[in-house]
């Protein structure tokens, strides 16, 4: 994916400890921690000047690796993982931006996307790196713990910036659903349909989704031409490797259809593959097909 070089998103909250880890996985460059920020404000306020410290390196070992924060800070990030997270959330800005306004005549209200490592709070609750990256409806905010790429390599075998982009564009899409009330009405379907209806319909949502991030590459690469050889492929590859009856398969030896919640790896490439091929949103209505 060609990304290097191209402005990252205003919308990235950074709360990982340490500045971040780089792609290989080493840890990066000690950030700027909370004690830092607070001998900062008192130099300040005793009229002197914090530059000095943070030239003399004064202050980086006051931080500690993985630490827990809620500090917010407006800087990009500083390590090349978190800035591909961040130039994909501008390219998905950019492209949802234009279709909100040219297509469905109203504003885009631009998601955040919260960088964690370990576990961080959330409007729906405390979110976990276990949990993969995930879309809080409540905050609409996208959290995502960066090493999940690296289990998406090491463990699903799906490596590859552009598969990393397709996760990023996936949760983007459950903030589209929020906005255009689908997730909404399956939420309100909860309790009032048997458990094996809940689930088809949470299939038909992760789907759309997919179709979501199909349509952010079909643009993305219009524009931008980020697309290189091989790109659709890794997506291809992480939807098919995360795909339920593959995850089940590879936790129970068997699968049972009725309790998946995000479609087979088939489905998950077909429709984000339809997104890709289309650029059309109107082909994405995952709820009225027979056709999954
Ligand atoms: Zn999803």
């Amino acid at each position: 994916m060609r990304w290097q070089g191209r402005k990252g998103s205003s919308n990235v909250e950074d709360r990982r400890g340490g500045g971040g880890r780089r792609m290989g996985g080493t840890a990066g460059k000690a950030g700027l921690g909370i004690g830092g920020v607070i001998i900062i404000v008192i130099v300040m306020l005793l009229g002197g000047d914090p530059s000095a410290l943070l030239e003399g390196g004064a202050i980086s070992s006051v931080q500690t690796e993985n630490q827990v924060t809620t500090t917010q800070t407006n800087e990009q990030p500083n390590d090349e993982m978190g800035q591909f997270a961040s130039v994909v959330l501008q390219d998905t800005e950019d492209v949802w931006n234009k279709i909100f306004k040219e297509e469905l005549n109203t504003d885009y209200p631009e998601p955040k996307l919260v960088l964690f490592s370990g576990v961080t709070s959330t409007a729906c609750g405390r979110g976990e790196s276990a949990t993969g990256p995930f879309y809080c409806p409540a905050d609409q905010d996208i959290y995502i713990d960066l090493t999940f790429f690296e289990e998406l390599q090491n463990r699903f075998g799906a490596g590859g910036d552009f598969a990393a982009a397709y996760v990023i564009a996936h949760e983007v899409g459950h903030h589209i659903q929020k906005q255009l009330g689908a997730s909404d009405y399956v939420n309100s379907q909860r309790g009032k349909v048997s458990e094996t209806q809940q689930n088809e319909l949470s299939v038909r949502l992760e789907l759309q989704a997919d179709f979501y991030a199909g349509v952010w590459a079909h643009y993305a690469d219009k524009w931008k031409n980020v697309v290189e050889e091989g790109d659709i492929d890794e997506a291809l590859n992480a939807a098919n490797a995360i795909g339920d009856d593959r995850l089940q398969k590879q936790a129970q030896g068997y699968t049972v259809p009725e309790s998946f919640t995000h479609g087979t790896s088939a489905q998950r490439k077909k429709w984000f593959l339809k997104g890709y091929q289309t650029g059309d949103i109107r082909q994405g209505d995952t709820f009225k097909t027979n056709d999954l």
